[in-house]
């Protein structure tokens, strides 16, 4: 049965059998036990199924990876212990010293950095574009060593929207996969394999989770880029890998390649798993993530009407109003919603925004986004302050932006305390 997203984020993953437990036990163990030693090789061999060790798989973190994998619409899944450990795995799983990629300029600050800093001094360039340019504008940044298109669907902090179709077509008429990170979107509102992407990466610290309780990651496979079309350019998938007893992931794995050679290769050398425990948690947020999305999207368009209509607000960005730069693109990739998370400025200095930020009540002023408790923060001096004013302007962060990540309280009671803050100024 092909159920709807709600349904799925309550009954995919984990499937009970006859007297097992009705939720999803949480395997805190570290280690499996098996009967012959001749079974453990054939495991070590990738020749049987099982589990051997937490360091590279869990039966929890799969219960949970399947159900985002069903959510998405993808083949394979796994969890990272973070998110951005799920977009370097995503990228390192496929490039490596001497090869290219490119990635939207605007994206959030620590996948940035991640690409343009620690990934240069491993060899890997990074080209950063302007997500916004035409496809043939875009087109020459292709390098014969270019190995992905990397892109957000909601860009984080700006809040813009990517036009999936387009880059997917830039990323396949050059025989490389798109990546999109679709964190602040989720499943329930875009699902960017039904356009044309290839790979899904989450932060599911943010509404996935949703309670604001665990750090977390998860890399979604669509299955449908050929690698083996395109070997010469992905030799770690299409050649045998001598690490790993000669096996050709894209030949033995087909549609599962791409996961099985991240959980065989980088989890195993670099072992960035989510903890079991951490793991159960966020199963327990995805069983409400429809209906959390559902109120996060319909509080920010409350408080969003109300910042255009106030006069002390400089501009307010959300792709959901009317007459928003990427309202068209909104209505086409999410018709159901963005997300809770909205970009304004107060009109005035740096110390009047700080003014009205530090007269909130219970708006709290916190490195986080997109959870159950509404929040803010400005990213010139958070979250992005290790950025110059050259990259905050190529990463399209004005240097007056207020990032508001709408909770799941009252929208009268969010919209009062943002009235009484601004009455302050
Ligand atoms: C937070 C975030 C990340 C990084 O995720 P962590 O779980 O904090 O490591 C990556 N991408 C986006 C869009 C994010 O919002």
């Amino acid at each position: 049965m092909n159920s709807r997203i709600e349904t799925k984020c309550i009954h995919e993953g984990y499937k009970p059998k006859q007297g097992e437990p009705r939720q999803l036990p949480v395997y805190q163990s570290t280690t499996f036990k098996y009967d012959t030693s001749d079974y453990m090789g054939k495991l070590f061999d990738l020749e049987a199924e099982g589990y051997f060790y937490t360091r590279l798989q869990n039966p929890t973190n799969d219960a949970v990876a399947a159900k985002i994998c069903a959510m998405e619409g993808g083949v394979a899944a796994m969890l990272t212990s973070s998110g951005q450990a799920a977009n370097f795995y995503a990228i390192f799983n496929i490039c490596e010293a001497g090869d290219h990629f490119i990635a939207s300029s605007s994206i959030y600050g620590g996948t940035y950095n991640l690409f343009g800093v620690s990934m240069a001094k491993m060899g890997i360039e990074c080209t950063f574009v302007d997500q916004t340019l035409s496809e043939e504008e875009l087109a020459k940044y292709f390098k014969p060593n270019t190995k992905a298109v990397f892109a957000e669907t909601i860009t984080n902090p700006t809040v813009t929207i990517l036009d999936i179709e387009k880059f997917a077509r830039l990323a396949h008429s050059h025989g490389v996969p798109l990546i999109i990170d679709n964190t602040f979107a989720t499943p329930v509102n875009c699902r960017p394999f039904e356009w044309g992407a290839d790979i899904v990466t989450h932060s599911t610290t943010k509404y996935m989770d949703g309670q604001g309780v665990s750090v977390g990651g998860c890399i979604v496979d669509s299955g449908n880029f050929d690698w083996m079309a395109n070997a010469e350019k992905f030799p770690g998938l299409t050649t045998p890998d001598e690490s790993y007893h000669g096996i050709t992931y894209a030949e033995k794995f087909g549609k599962g390649a791409y996961i099985t050679k991240a959980t065989a290769q980088l989890m195993r050398d670099f072992g960035s798993i989510q903890s079991p425990q951490n793991a159960f948690y966020l199963n327990l947020g995805l069983e409400t993530l429809p209906v959390r999305v559902e109120r996060h999207c319909s509080n920010a368009l409350k408080v969003a009407q109300f910042l255009k209509n106030n006069d002390k607000i400089a501009w307010v960005h959300y792709a959901d109003l009317e007459g928003d730069e990427y309202n068209s693109l909104a209505k086409k990739y999410m018709p159901n919603g963005t997300c809770g998370v909205l970009a304004f400025a107060v009109k005035g200095d740096r110390a009047t925004a700080n003014k009205f930020m530090d007269s909130l009540k219970f708006i709290s002023i916190v490195t986080h986004v997109a959870d159950a408790k509404s929040c803010l923060l400005h990213p010139a001096s958070h979250t992005h302050r290790q950025l110059t004013d050259e990259q905050l302007r190529e990463a399209g962060v004005a240097p007056d932006l207020i990032r508001l990540s709408v909770g799941i309280e009252n929208a009268d009671d969010i919209i009062e305390d943002i009235r009484q803050a601004l009455s302050l100024i």
